[in-house]
């Protein structure tokens, strides 16, 4: 471990790049509490990061002391005021309230809801307590509002889903970059460096409907943006991809030795020619053909998806039909070429591996495959028919809040639903009739302000564990600070409760023996972690050799820092998959047709109403909870702004500063409007971290994906009138 005394060596609290920093501190010694130690945050050498951070990550420790904190249990009394609790009397009443709905509604009228934020270590236990503790079947995380279309493409094409299947650094050595819905530049800058080797060679090709700061990349010759209309991804996707078959662009020996399925792709782009296309995204047929040869031209391509593309209700079609261009280019597992999605939350990747998904057990395991049931079991020591069936997911979940047949009391661990999932005023109403709401967190967030009881517990730097990054890659989070004496880890509070609901098993609080039980639980899966403990994780340079390299002549090492999975005992991880065969039982790799819905796949926008396109900030992650509470981030960026094109607002009368209502039969956001000509004119833009009338979740709609579950968070239709003039 790279670590001095008073030096932590860490990773940043936030998004899935998961940046390595060096948390240094002072004050009465290293086992400060962190309301009284200062810390001071630095950048650390790591292949990902390359020591560099982004604003929310220098100025991370501000979370640490801020007088927000939870700092004891908090129970909302009849004056609707939350008032300060022992521990003893907090778990009492859940073990009370858990047994009464489980003796009155049933086990699965408890529910829980996790997050991608979590470290393994929390995942892991979180879905062994709801499956065992609780006896429920009512468990899913936010992950299903972030990963979720992306996986499901991923395991359809390649019988695997893990975000980035090689090393990030890979991207170094390429000449193309096809970036859809992605705006890293933004959402974790330090990212940009890898893309620089594409930007030089001109190769930088961003799909965006917005002019975002990563289309501004391409500027001066560095590559290209296109710019469809919203929710039009799949067509030009389609449109792309019949320009490769057509002109003769596949890479046949790949497609005929590595795939199967190509007569039906080729069948179902056939009607997607560039003027077709054209006509539906915007995008000009020229720009279709020469993306479609620039992605074919051999020295290095990679395509790369993000929730712009994926969070959508045809988000599993879209990243299925990215994956189909990439494999008809011969890409994935070919060294020095790829196909990849970025995760977004901080363990948006581990966080889905472990069991706190509705219908997975460790591994990335089926919960409805008996051998998995089995393994898993065994591992617990509880006969599988304890463990129960498939849950609901998210959507589905938060629908039944309240409702008969669906939840009465509802765990929340890592998740701030009232901002973050779609729909937001109904997941509100349906929090408020629940019969119990438990909420763990170190903030009084706007999900935590609606709980009967908040359980206060540990920041990222208070507290050991793993996380793994968008590459697969495990890593060490290590605590640099003591919590406040009154915060309890989530390990600890799950473990507790465990005995006192008289768990058929036993639940440690250790977060090394909790990953311990983790890897045999893992061992056999595809996300197999077996083959890691915390003894290599530290040591960060055990597999340094494997992972140096040469592509393209430019030579490549990674570091060697972390381990990826799969990584069975015995093993020395997995850094590039695919590299000889695809996970599915015949090695191969399936591309599988998809093409726009039927039913008016584009419908036209009617006069007025103009497209919502939802999205994050530079300053800000997820709901928002902990960076609006930094005052550097806060100040640059405090209140929601509708970004609007100066075209739509002077149609409209609206002026730059002028506050504006934007509305659908959801709901109403207030906003401040900004005119920007990065938008198109048939489009308004909203960031989705702000909560209450500024929440842009009030506006979007709960229809789901029908694989992966996914909601339509990235459009829906909205009038925009002034409010209040500037
Ligand atoms: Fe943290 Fe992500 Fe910023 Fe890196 S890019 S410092 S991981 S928020």
């Amino acid at each position: 471990m790279c670590s001095s005394p008073g030096a932590t060596a860490t990773h940043c609290p936030y998004c899935a790049l998961q940046c390595a920093m060096t948390l240094t501190v002072s004050g009465p010694g290293a086992a400060s509490s962190s309301a009284s130690a200062s810390v001071e945050v630095s950048g650390r050498d790591f292949p990902t990061n390359q020591s560099g951070l982004c604003r929310k990550g220098w100025s991370s420790a501000e979370l640490l002391k801020h007088p927000d904190r939870l700092r004891e249990p908090l129970l909302k009394n009849d004056d609707g005021e939350h008032h300060p609790i022992s521990w003893d009397r907090a778990l009492g009443l859940i073990r009370d309230r858990v047994l009464a709905t489980r003796a009155r509604y049933g086990a699965d009228a408890v529910g829980v809801f996790g997050g991608g934020g979590l470290t393994n270590e929390k995942a892991y236990l979180l879905g062994k307590f709801a499956r065992l503790a609780l006896g429920t079947s009512r468990i899913d995380y936010n992950g299903r509002f972030c990963m979720s279309s992306a996986a499901a493409a991923g395991n359809r094409a390649f019988g695997l889903d893990r975000g980035l299947p090689f090393p990030l650094t890979d991207l170094g050595t390429a000449r193309t970059i096809l970036m859809l819905g992605s705006n890293t530049a933004d959402t974790m800058p330090p990212f940009v460096q890898h893309l620089q080797a594409a930007r030089d060679a001109g190769g930088l090709i961003v799909v965006d409907p917005r002019r975002s700061a990563t289309a501004e990349l391409t500027s001066e010759g560095r590559g290209r943006h296109l710019q469809p209309a919203p929710k039009t991804d799949l067509a030009l996707l389609l449109g792309i991809t019949h320009v490769v078959i057509m002109e003769g662009l596949i890479d046949e020996p790949y497609v005929h030795r590595r795939t199967n399925g190509y007569d039906d792709v080729v069948r179902s782009v056939a009607p997607w020619w560039p003027e077709r296309v054209s006509s539906v995204t915007g995008v000009p047929a020229r720009l279709i053909r020469e993306t479609a040869h620039r992605l074919a031209e051999p020295g290095g391509t990679y395509i790369l998806t993000g929730r712009g593309v994926e969070q959508h209700a045809n988000g599993t079609d879209t990243a299925t039909a990215a994956i189909n261009l990439a494999l008809l280019l011969g890409l994935p597992g070919t060294p020095g070429n790829g196909y990849g999605t970025l995760t977004g939350q901080g363990n948006g990747q581990g966080g889905r591996e472990h069991g706190q998904k509705a219908d997975q057990l460790p591994g990335y395991r089926k919960i409805t495959d008996p051998a998995a049931r089995k393994h898993v079991a065994g591992v617990w020591g509880v006969p599988e028919s304890l463990i129960p069936g498939p849950g609901l997911p998210a959507v589905e979940l938060l629908a039944s809040l309240g409702q008969p047949g669906g939840v009465r009391c509802l765990f929340v661990h890592g998740a701030n639903v009232a901002v973050s999932a779609p729909n937001a005023s109904s997941v509100l109403m349906g929090l408020r009739s629940l019969d119990f709401l438990v909420v763990c967190d170190f903030f009084l967030s706007e999900t935590a302000a609606e709980a009967d009881l908040v359980l206060p517990v540990l920041q990222w730097a208070e507290e050991e564990g793993t996380m793994t990054n968008l590459e697969g890659r495990i890593l060490r989070r290590r605590a640099a600070v003591s919590p406040p004496p009154g915060a309890r880890s989530e390990l600890w509070i799950m473990a507790r409760l465990a005995e006192l609901l008289e768990a058929p098993s036993s639940f440690p609080d250790d977060p090394e023996t909790v990953f311990t039980e983790l890897r045999a639980a893992s061992a056999g899966g595809l996300a197999d972690y077996s083959g890691v403990d915390y003894a290599m994780l530290d040591a960060e340079l055990h597999d340094a050799e494997l992972h140096r390299g040469e592509l393209h002549g430019r030579e490549l090492h990674d570091g060697g820092a972390g381990a990826y999975w799969p990584y069975p005992a015995g093993s020395s991880g997995t850094p590039r998959l695919f590299l000889d065969r695809f996970a599915h039982a015949d090695g191969r790799a399936v591309l599988h047709p998809v093409a726009p819905s039927s039913s008016a796949p584009f419908a036209s926008t009617p006069d007025g109403v103009l497209t919502l396109m939802t999205g994050r900030l530079l300053e800000h992650y997820q709901s928002g909870a902990q960076t609006r509470r930094v005052s550097d981030l806060h100040s640059t960026s405090s209140e929601q702004a509708l970004q609007i094109h100066p075209v739509t607002a002077a149609g409209l009368g609206i002026l730059d500063g002028a506050e504006v209502e934007v509305s659908n039969e959801r709901g109403i956001v207030r906003a401040v409007a900004r005119l920007s000509p990065a938008v198109r004119p048939d489009s308004v833009f909203l960031s989705f971290h702000f909560p209450g009338t500024g929440n842009a979740n009030v506006l979007t709609s709960s229809e789901t994906d029908p694989v992966s579950g996914m909601p339509e968070f990235k459009t829906t239709q909205v009038l925009v009138r002034v409010h209040r003039p500037a």
